[in-house]
């Protein structure tokens, strides 16, 4: 079934892709340096059949034994929270460690994909968000170090797609959540669910009306396994077009979780994105793809898995 190399292979999606490749009887190589990943995301897999595990900082040359199918680029701090503390290291691994992880990629005769993101599209002007669309980002702010690395990391692979000839894949993801989430990565699905857990106020930043659109980790996967899989060069939009504000948000976990703690107002986070939804128009008629687990689903799995590390 061919060889995967996964980046941030002991991340939050990364680990969920390491699965599924096993799942599908590919071997995988999980590389990671573990700066906001973590083994406990893994340590299901040590020992099984098909799983290597390579403790690597992929800014650095990278090297792999044997051939290589498949090269997944999924390392890099993803929470604004990490960027925001690790600003050099986030523009490291979108920079230097996609040149590295393509240039793997050309010498072994491998396709790639690159986990891009709606932060391309900044805080957009157009609603909701199409691949076309060339976004609105601010290079100089906060922010910047994570969205125009990630900028870069397009460019950087269809340069090495249109030069080299090597075929690439461009996956723009939207929020997802799920299982393996760090509790205090300060991203808002495991902010209030810890919060809603601990009966503690749920700390909503401005007065709540941004939007978000929240897909659950198992549909975001099976829709980068099959754009993979796919021919398309040029990047695709994957997550879920349910749109809602994240003062609505709040009030849909303390509701599930049944917590009684106030909502507490907290400033806005400077260039925080006003709207934001994908159109997932080309993912459909391409990928025969849509998401499938209803928010609160995806949410319920999510909650019960905080418990436990609520508890722990
Ligand atoms: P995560 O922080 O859980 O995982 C990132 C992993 O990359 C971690 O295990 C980390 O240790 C590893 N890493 C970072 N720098 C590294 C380096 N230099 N060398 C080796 N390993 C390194 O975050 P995540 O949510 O799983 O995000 C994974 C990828 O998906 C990122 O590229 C992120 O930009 C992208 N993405 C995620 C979302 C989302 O909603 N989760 C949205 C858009 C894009
Ligand atoms: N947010 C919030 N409270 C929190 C954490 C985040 O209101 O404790 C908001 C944040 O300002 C943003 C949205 O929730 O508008 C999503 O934030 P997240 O950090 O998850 O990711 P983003 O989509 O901004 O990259």
């Amino acid at each position: 079934m061919g060889r995967a190399l996964i980046t941030g292979g002991a991340g939050f999606l990364g680990s969920h892709l390491c699965d599924l490749f096993l799942a599908r009887g590919h071997e995988v190589i999980c590389m990671d340096n573990f700066i906001t990943g973590s083994p406990e995301n893994i340590k299901h897999l040590f020992g099984r059949d098909g799983f290597t595990f390579i403790k690597h900082d992929v800014t650095n040359y990278i090297y792999v034994d044997g051939h290589v199918d498949y090269v997944l680029h999924f390392a890099s701090p993803a929470s604004p929270i990490d960027y925001l503390e690790k600003p050099i290291q986030t523009l490291k691994v979108g920079s230097l460690g996609t040149h590295k992880t393509l240039g793997l990629a050309k010498d072994k005769g491998a396709r790639y994909l690159i986990a891009s993101t709606s932060e391309v599209y900044g805080d957009p002007l157009i609603h909701p968000q199409k691949e076309d669309y060339w976004g609105n980002v601010n290079p100089v702010g906060p922010r910047g170090v994570y969205d125009e690395a990630k900028r870069f990391a397009e460019a950087m692979t269809m340069a090495y797609h249109r030069f080299h000839g090597v075929n690439t894949r461009i996956v723009r993801i939207f929020n997802t959540y799920g299982e393996r989430m760090r509790i205090n990565d300060g991203r808002v699905v495991p902010a209030f669910i810890a919060q809603a857990l601990r009966n503690e106020p749920m700390t909503v930043f401005g007065d709540g009306s941004q939007t978000r659109s929240f897909c659950y980790v198992s549909d975001l996967i099976e829709g980068i396994y099959r754009l993979l899989m796919s021919e398309e060069v040029f990047p695709t939009n994957i997550g879920n077009p349910s749109e809602m504000t994240v003062l609505q948000f709040a009030e849909r976990i303390k509701a599930l979780v049944g917590s009684t703690a106030p909502i507490e107002f907290r400033p806005l986070p400077e260039d925080d994105p006003k709207i934001r939804r994908p159109d997932i128009g080309k993912a459909r008629k391409l990928l025969d793809w849509e998401p499938r687990v209803p928010l609160d689903e995806g949410l319920k799995r999510t909650i019960d898995y905080f418990r436990r590390k609520v508890l722990d």
